[in-house]
């Protein structure tokens, strides 16, 4: 017997129609690259939404046609956003930080019809256009009056906007088609693209909200650093309207000052973004004294947030840290460190090592860890297995088939997907990524965590960033060395280093050394990019090895 309720498709169009009717007022605040702040509501936004989804239609734009952006976070790339897979086409965020032949790579493999882009990205389309001959138009996401000269000949964002009717409006569709479009990093091969459904991105947006996830509703102000190229910015174009909360967009000013300004100015509650940005924005207040006055809450992910960064925000700053741990092939959240009622009264000690971990699982999502042969191992906070998870916000296949089938299958014949990293899940169900399984460093046959040896290094008040690779050894096979940025002004030792790990590790897990440099190679998502780290350190022999 079926059940007798409306049947009505999970689209994300009705996403910004929810918030156009019953938050028409909430802003919805831009810092563009004209110079100026940019205020709207989200009423205006779905207008010009659908009026700019009127346009494409105008222009011979299909279902199921794919729409590329490369830009910052921003109202115009959030009427993309909403244009783009509300009339059922697939918008394809590319992130501009990856090299041109890349980027050009994954357009020609999207098939990208038209691609909009933010201004300061035009060396990257004028380098890309000769290579990408399927794209029809290339959209300068700027004031008419500011159009920049090109030697291609450009469309403006505006005046394109302008020639669809803005009494457009959106189709019902079929809530399984296909609405965004994002490629994995592809550090080992070419990068694979994830294929959003808008059932997959309402319900995700639904999770999101919730209380322990990432805890947004209509009192928030919403920053999100994590770029809207980087996995929809973990979703917030689609949950804060969905919950009603003020956005602000940072633009391509994400240094520690302009953020803090930002935050300020607008009275941002909560924000989001990777490691390595907090690393800017801390450094900036810690250095000039400030303090916030609205900002309660940010969500850190993306890589392994370090203790060290957990408790200065909380305890200095009183902002309160979500970590947590998802994947583009996860739309991205998979899972996020909050308390439970039987941890309230738990010493404080006991709490943060629970916040330090990635944490539980938002309902929709399931995950188990396997060893090699795929048996399940026990949830018990140090067996540490490969991490598999299922869900309807997980991916099931690769866009065009790429790679074959990445799932495998349980004995009831479900599908699980191998994530490629490798944890521990607690009898609480609070999971710790302990490596991405090719970072792990094995040891005499046992696994040494680099996550674990990098957050410990991260504590040291000398040391501004520490990434940890393994190193080949006659007899170990291999053995970790740390390598080190020291913050600016400060000394530190090899020595120093190496008995900072004392009495908080295995002494065989300590670091056979340390390397100082002057940066960290970072990828194009801010994590850091072991792959470029091993090939510096190549040549590398560790003393007495
Ligand atoms: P991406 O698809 O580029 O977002 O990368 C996903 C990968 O980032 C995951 O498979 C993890 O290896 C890593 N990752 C994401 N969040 C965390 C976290 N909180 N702690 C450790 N690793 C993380």
């Amino acid at each position: 017997m079926h059940g007798l309720m409306m049947d009505m498709p999970l689209l994300t169009s009705s996403i910004l129609r929810h918030a156009a009717r019953h938050f028409g007022d909430v802003q919805v605040v831009s810092r563009r690259l004209e110079g100026d702040i940019h205020r709207y509501t989200y009423r205006d936004q779905e207008r010009r939404a659908r009026q700019l989804a009127s346009a494409f239609e105008r222009a011979g734009v299909v279902q199921g046609d794919r729409i590329a952006t490369l830009a910052w976070n921003g109202y115009r790339h959030m009427e993309l956003y909403y244009a783009v897979g509300g009339m059922g086409a697939v918008i394809h965020t590319i992130n501009p930080r990856l090299h041109p032949e890349q980027i050009a790579w994954i357009a020609n493999h999207a098939q990208d019809s038209y691609l909009a882009f933010d201004v300061s990205f035009l060396p990257i389309v004028e380098a890309i256009a000769p290579l990408c001959p399927g794209i029809k138009g290339f959209i300068a996401m700027i004031d008419e009056a500011q159009q920049p000269d090109s030697r291609l000949s450009l469309m403006n964002y505006e005046r394109f906007l302008a020639s669809g009717r803005s009494d457009w409006q959106w189709p019902q569709l079929d809530e399984r088609s296909a609405v965004g479009l994002c490629y994995t990093s592809g550090t080992t091969g070419n990068p694979k693209g994830a294929l959003y459904s808008h059932r997959s991105s309402v319900l995700h947006a639904y999770g999101a909200a919730l209380p322990d996830a990432m805890n947004c509703s209509a009192r928030d102000a919403i920053l999100p650093v994590v770029p809207m190229f980087h996995v929809n910015a973990w979703g917030i174009p689609y949950t804060a309207p969905l919950v009603g909360a003020k956005l602000v967009f940072p633009g391509a000013q994400l240094d520690g000052k302009s953020l803090y300004e930002l935050f300020e100015a607008e009275k941002v509650t909560y924000s989001a973004g990777v490691p390595t940005v907090w690393l800017g924005l801390l450094a900036h207040v810690q250095s000039n004294q400030l303090r916030f006055s609205s900002f309660t809450r940010t969500v850190i992910g993306g890589s392994a947030c370090p203790p060290a960064m957990i408790k200065t925000f909380r305890e200095q700053f009183g902002v309160d840290v979500i970590h947590a741990w998802g994947m583009t092939e996860l739309s991205p959240l998979g899972t996020l460190s909050r308390l439970q009622n039987k941890h309230l009264d738990a010493p404080a000690q006991i709490q943060q090592k629970l916040l330090e971990k990635q944490g539980h699982v938002i309902f929709g999502v399931d995950m188990k860890i396997v060893d090699d042969a795929g048996v399940e191992l026990p949830w018990d906070g140090t067996t540490y297995g490969n991490l598999l998870v299922r869900g309807p916000w997980v991916i099931r296949e690769y866009f065009k088939g790429d790679g074959g089938n990445p799932l495998v299958n349980d004995e009831q014949g479900q599908g699980w997907f191998p994530t490629g990293d490798v944890a521990t899940i607690d009898s609480d169900g609070f999971m710790q990524i302990t490596d991405r399984s090719k970072d792990v460093i094995k040891s005499g046959g046992e696994w040494i965590s680099t996550i674990d040896l990098e957050n410990l290094a991260m504590a040291h008040p000398a040391v501004a960033n520490a990434a940890v690779i393994g190193v080949a050894h006659p007899k170990w096979d291999e053995r970790p060395l740390l390598v080190v940025v020291s913050k600016p002004g400060m000394q530190v030792t090899r020595e120093e280093l190496i008995a900072f790990y004392e009495g908080k590790i295995a002494k065989w897990w300590t670091p056979d050394d340390v390397q100082f440099v002057e940066a960290i190679p970072l990828g194009a998502t801010g994590k850091i990019l072991k792959t470029r780290l091993r090939e510096q350190f190549r040549d590398y022999r560790l003393p007495g090895a």
